[in-house]
């Protein structure tokens, strides 16, 4: 391929850059995507199983300080494409949207390939031309100006780029982490990537055990606590090899940096929120007084699957054992089991299952109005590689499309 010239090259087909080259091409801009993978949107594609949660309906200073501590940066993208914005702008494409629970917002029809399939439409009615197969190798800059990139097929100039390469998570979907070398190129600090929302390994056996077990709203926090933010409620999920769900899933990221800090990490899990362990140890008081010939363990059941009661009782000495028999001890140790569950993290399942990746493109050098960098004049970024993560729920893909938005206007 010879040099060609377009005003504005957007480096990933995921939904920041599709969203970006749409915005931009209805400005006037002559945009072109280029997407590694043989075709765009894969990981679109497999988001909330295949329906695709595309944002939720929190109100709009309750959704960025889901995003942490980095939660103002994101407020510029969010007020200039709000929720609602997206919503409507999917509207006008033809795919309704809806939120059976009030909360978790997908498409009527329930299909993340409609939602994909309208962004190719709208690209291809605004000339926006898209070149899969075709990775992006190098940028090209001078005098702290852009000018364009490089990939297999040669040159391509623009006196606009955008970098919308994703993390490194799932790079089976297409996010490698390329995206880093060229913001490193560019003279960006990249915050060390660790996997986010993935699965926990637990180093203790019980919770394989329990494989399957889900329970709802759990309370999920690192050892020793340190800020509220650190902890998550949710569903939860027992799998072989430790623990999963939304619970565990959004507090993944916190102790991955955790991991990565010391080599291990250790979190509680509550799993009765509204119920302290001082008051277990009354309602032990009141079986052993009205229930005293009651097994523990059939007692435990009626608040827990049987499985884990076992698990429960088995760990707090007690599996055969009386309410009026039971000890001091047994009652302190069960009780902590069930309102502040101590578990030891030895790992996560690791970037190629975790649905985002925590660091990337430090924020200090993005202008959050623009997401311009303030290094390299005409380059931007947007979506998952900026130093941005948010928690299961439609946060993300918002957070790609309100960026990706801002950055192709
Ligand atoms: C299984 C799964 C389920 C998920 N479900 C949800 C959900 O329901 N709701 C939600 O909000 N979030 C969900 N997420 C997270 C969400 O998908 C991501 O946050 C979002 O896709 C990020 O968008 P992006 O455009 O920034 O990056 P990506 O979607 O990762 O797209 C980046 C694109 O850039 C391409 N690329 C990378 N490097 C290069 C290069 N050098 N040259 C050219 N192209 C390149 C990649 O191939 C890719 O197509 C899920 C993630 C996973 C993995």
């Amino acid at each position: 391929m010879k040099s060609k010239q377009y005003d504005l090259v957007i480096v990933g087909g995921g939904p920041a850059g599709l969203a970006s080259a749409i915005f931009a091409a209805r400005n006037g801009h002559r945009a072109v995507v280029l997407e590694r993978l043989n075709s765009p949107g894969k990981k679109l594609l497999a988001t909330g199983g295949g329906h695709c949660n595309l944002t939720n309906t929190l109100p709009l200073e309750d959704f960025a300080r889901n995003f942490g501590k980095q939660w103002r940066f994101t407020m510029p993208a969010f007020q200039d494409f709000s929720p609602q914005a997206l919503r409507d702008f999917f509207s006008n494409l033809g795919v309704k949207t809806e939120s059976p629970d009030g909360f978790h917002v997908f498409p009527v029809s329930n299909k993340a390939s409609d939602v994909l399939n309208a962004m190719f439409s709208e690209c291809k009615k605004n000339g926006v031309e898209i070149l899969s197969g075709n990775p992006v190798k190098q940028l090209i800059a001078e005098n702290g100006k852009i000018k364009g990139v490089v990939t297999d097929m040669g040159e391509i100039k623009a006196d606009k780029v955008i970098i919308a390469c994703g993390g490194r998570s799932y790079p089976a979907l297409g996010s490698d982490g390329s995206g880093y070398r060229l913001a490193k190129f560019a003279g960006h600090q990249i915050i060390e990537p660790v996997p986010a929302l993935v699965e926990l390994h637990c180093s203790e056996k019980w919770p394989g055990a329990c494989a399957g077990i889900a329970l709802k709203n759990i309370r999920i926090g690192v050892h020793p606590p340190k800020r509220t933010a650190e902890f998550s409620k949710g569903d939860f999920l027992f799998t072989h090899s430790g623990i999963s769900g939304p619970a565990a899933l959004n507090i993944s990221g916190t102790v991955s940096e955790l991991l990565r800090q010391n080599g291990s990490a250790e979190i509680f899990v509550d799993f009765f929120p509204e119920k302290s362990a001082s008051v277990w140890m009354n309602d032990f008081d009141l079986w052993q007084r009205k229930d005293g010939k009651k097994q523990v363990l059939k007692i435990i059941s009626e608040h827990l699957p049987r499985r884990l009661a076992e698990i429960f009782c088995s760990e707090s000495g007690c599996e055969n054992t009386e309410a009026s028999r039971l000890s001091r001890e047994s009652r302190e140790k069960l009780s902590s089991m069930l309102s502040s569950c101590r578990l030891k993290i030895k790992g996560t399942a690791g970037f190629d299952k975790a649905m985002v990746t925590r660091g990337g493109v430090s924020l200090r050098e993005i202008n959050p109005q623009t997401m311009e960098s303030r290094i390299v004049k005409g380059l931007y970024f947007a979506g998952e590689i900026i130093d941005i993560d948010g928690p299961c729920g439609g946060f993300n893909l918002q957070w790609a499309f309100s960026s990706g938005h801002l950055a192709g206007k």
